[in-house]
């Protein structure tokens, strides 16, 4: 367009990053709405006891279906929510959508399920975050041991009282804690002693490396090993192969959780999982093969 209206090049690129800047306020204008639009929805992920193959939970990931660009991954929106302070509400939403779905499949006789839900630093330090999981608990009736909320190195190197108090009041309610992407922040193994923890979710690159044809899967190992020192439970993310699940399981690791086992998908697909037990393939040919 600068071309033909005889402008110089500099023109047409400081359109382009108007452009670029105008569809960012947009996108955020939209955000705005998209929670009453009903656009939020939520996929559940499955994740996998490794030494029997049972499904032991299921992550909650945000989704957003925007009306004109279709669906917009959570690394772009969720960051977004975070930088506007949305994710308060968005969080508060998945959450409530989370339990609910718990409850059902509870009430479906999966009683042991343990449901996992991201959150963001922002929903500590904003609002009353442990009131508000205690009300969402009350009335969905959920035993608090079924819920784990899923927080990064970061929000823990942060250290802030009311974090940590809020961290305490939630594990004193029996909620479950885990630390995801872990390995990627700057926390030090024996730190995790410090902090009211139950779980240690080992970051995807670090479970790519061990397919690698350079394998350096030693850092795996003594995150596997520490953590269960520590009497964590250690879960290993983005698990895509049998390999991959083999190392997992004779190294020490709980579960796993990946595209080998089950991507995220809707709640009447992840009910399909749980109840025609379609899982079991994948991790019982891999337990089969490793014995
Ligand atoms: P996360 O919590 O680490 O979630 C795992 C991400 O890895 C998900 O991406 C999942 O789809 C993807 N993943 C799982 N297994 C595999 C695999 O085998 N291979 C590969 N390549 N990827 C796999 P997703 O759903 O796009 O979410 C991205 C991130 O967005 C999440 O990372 C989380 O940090 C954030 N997020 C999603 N939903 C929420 C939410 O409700 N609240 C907050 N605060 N953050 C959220
Ligand atoms: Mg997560
Ligand atoms: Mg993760
Ligand atoms: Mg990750």
């Amino acid at each position: 367009a600068a071309k033909e209206e005889g402008g110089p090049s500099f023109r047409f690129f400081t359109r382009g990053m108007n452009e670029a800047a105008q569809q960012r306020l947009s996108i955020e204008l939209s955000l705005r709405k998209a929670l009453e639009r009903g656009e939020i929805f939520v996929h559940y992920q499955p994740k996998v006891d490794l030494s029997c193959g049972e499904i032991t939970g299921f992550e909650a990931l945000a989704r957003w279906h925007h009306p004109e660009l279709g669906l917009i991954p959570p690394d772009t929106f969720i960051p977004l929510a975070e930088k506007n302070g949305l994710i308060v509400r968005i969080g508060e939403w998945v959450l409530r959508a989370a339990c609910a779905q718990a409850r059902t499949w509870i009430d479906e006789g999966f009683s042991d399920l343990c449901m996992a839900i991201n959150l963001s630093s922002h929903q500590f330090t904003s609002g009353n975050l442990t009131s508000m999981v205690k009300e969402v608990l009350d009335e969905t009736e959920l035993p608090p041991s079924c819920l784990e909320f899923e927080i990064t190195e970061g929000i823990l190197m942060e250290r802030t009282e009311k974090t940590m108090r809020i961290l305490s009041e939630l594990r004193d309610m029996g909620v479950r804690i885990s630390i995801d992407d872990f390995g990627t922040g700057y926390s030090s193994l024996g730190y995790l002693k410090r902090f009211p923890v139950n779980t240690v979710k080992i970051d995807r690159s670090f479970v790519r490396e061990i397919d690698s044809p350079h394998e350096d899967a030693a850092i795996i190992k003594a995150i596997i090993a520490v953590a269960r020192n520590l009497n964590l439970q250690v879960v290993a993310e983005g698990v895509e192969s049998h390999r991959q699940t083999e190392f997992l399981l004779a190294h020490g690791c709980n579960e796993a959780q990946g595209f080998l086992f089950g991507k995220p998908v809707h709640p009447d697909e992840a009910s399909l999982m749980l109840r025609a037990g379609r899982w079991r393939d994948a991790p019982a040919r891999a337990l089969a093969r490793g014995r």
